[in-house]
């Protein structure tokens, strides 16, 4: 499972707080990158696996990118023994780029093995694009789907943005349906995220925020307007809503990122990308199917109990690392701005409780018990704030998952 971080933007959206540099002061870097990337494939190679067999490149906005840094980028996996094809294969898009280089570049995009893409949409409203500060207009997010049917892409997710004071119910569902009728062949997106705007610290709607010159949209509009969205897309048309912010028509869950809220660790690459990977104990109930060995360097004096030379453990060890997000010094040795912290196990409980619980399926009863207060556990389960699966799981129901941050809180 390996992610790749493209640390370029053509302009910065209002909400936004990703690590990004504007790509007019790049466009020379993309063979420096395309290199720095490759070294840190070749060097990392003994920390990916293909248990879970997915390339997720995101952003920032991979599609800026020309096709050449993607073709390095292939044959610097295949080298390090991670080439095409994956399971799932996702890049991330903005509708302006697809427009803009047309049906040829999509296509090459899939004749190196991606088979998802998923692009930035976020609303048809012209006027919420332009606050948003968006580069394209709802005339060019439709454009641009026309152009990855035509290439041939057949797993289309798009992204959605609620929760602003300036969007009435009356456009949000007026979007839903936009996006519901956005192919050309009557076909809806496989894959819908939707998430409320949120204001990040860093971002331009943050420093807004501080002059006083945005106030955020009150939590009764927000939930009503999540309500519409779940309403529109799960009784109408079919989709499976399972994670609070995901719906997806049946089969095209994300695998990548239901990884990730499993708790299945991964190699990012590429300026800011984080990477989680676990030394496992032999009597793990971490989720089994990775890989545990870093090639580089977790003392043994931070993670005690760790064997470095087994890999084994007396207890599961989690360890984050990080690449710093700077461009520059990745460009000059991508190696040299990495950091790393060994997780306490309770920051890997209530990671796992907090990402478990925002998915329909849940998390397992037992394990919950074990790691939760239970009569906090008995309580969420007899307000119904918690309910069982047909499994031994428990999940917060969906007509919850508005309030699932309290519930959770509760919980930890
Ligand atoms: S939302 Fe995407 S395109 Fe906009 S600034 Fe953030 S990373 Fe770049």
């Amino acid at each position: 499972m390996i992610y790749v971080h493209v640390p370029f933007c053509r302009s910065f959206c209002t909400y936004c707080d990703f690590y990004s540099e504007v790509t007019s002061r790049c466009d020379d870097a993309w063979s420096d990158f395309s290199d720095a990337l490759a070294r840190e494939a070749e060097a990392r190679a003994c920390e990916m696996n293909r248990e879970v067999n997915t390339l997720y490149i995101g952003g920032g906005t991979p599609s800026v990118l020309p096709l050449s840094v993607f073709e390095d980028l292939s044959f610097a996996l295949q080298r390090a023994g991670q080439g095409a094809p994956f399971d799932e294969f996702t890049v991330e898009v903005n509708p302006d780029d697809v427009v803009r280089k047309g049906q040829a570049y999509i296509e090459g995009l899939l004749k190196l093995g991606v088979n998802r893409i998923s692009m930035g949409v976020q609303s048809f409203d012209d006027g919420i694009l332009r606050w948003m500060n968006r580069r394209h207009d709802s005339a060019t997010a439709r454009k641009a789907y026309a152009i990855l049917e035509d290439a041939g892409v057949g797993n289309i997710s798009i992204d959605l943005i609620f929760g602003l004071p300036q969007l009435s119910d009356k456009v949000w569902r007026k979007t839903l349906m936009q996006a519901l009728d956005i192919s050309e062949h009557g076909v809806v997106p496989k894959h819908i995220s939707s998430y409320q705007l949120s204001v990040e610290p860093g971002s331009a709607l943050a420093r807004m925020v501080e002059r006083g010159q945005w106030t955020e949209a009150s939590d009764e509009k927000c939930e009503r307007q999540y309500d519409i969205l779940c309403e529109t897309l799960e009784s109408a048309y079919g989709y499976h809503h399972y994670e609070i912010s995901n719906f997806a028509q049946p089969g095209y869950e994300a695998m990548h990122n239901s990884a990730y809220w499993r708790h299945v660790p991964y190699v990012g690459l590429g300026p800011g990308a984080h990477s989680l990977s676990i030394y496992r104990s032999k009597n793990s109930d971490a989720p089994r199917m990775y890989g545990q060995h870093d090639c580089h360097n977790v003392s043994a004096g931070q993670a005690p109990g760790l064997d470095l030379a087994t890999g084994e453990t007396s207890e599961d060890v989690y360890v984050r690392q990080w690449n710093e997000p700077d461009l520059k010094q990745y460009l000059k040795d991508p190696l040299s701005a990495q950091d790393r912290e060994i997780l306490t196990s309770d920051q890997v409980m209530i990671e796992r409780v907090m990402l478990g619980l925002r998915t329909s399926a849940g998390l397992q009863e037992s394990f919950l018990r074990k790691h939760c207060n239970p009569s906090l556990l008995d309580n969420a389960i007899r307000s119904g704030d918690l309910v069982r699966t047909c499994g031994s799981n428990l999940r917060i129901p969906k007509e919850k998952f508005f309030v699932s941050d309290s519930i959770i809180s509760a919980l930890i």
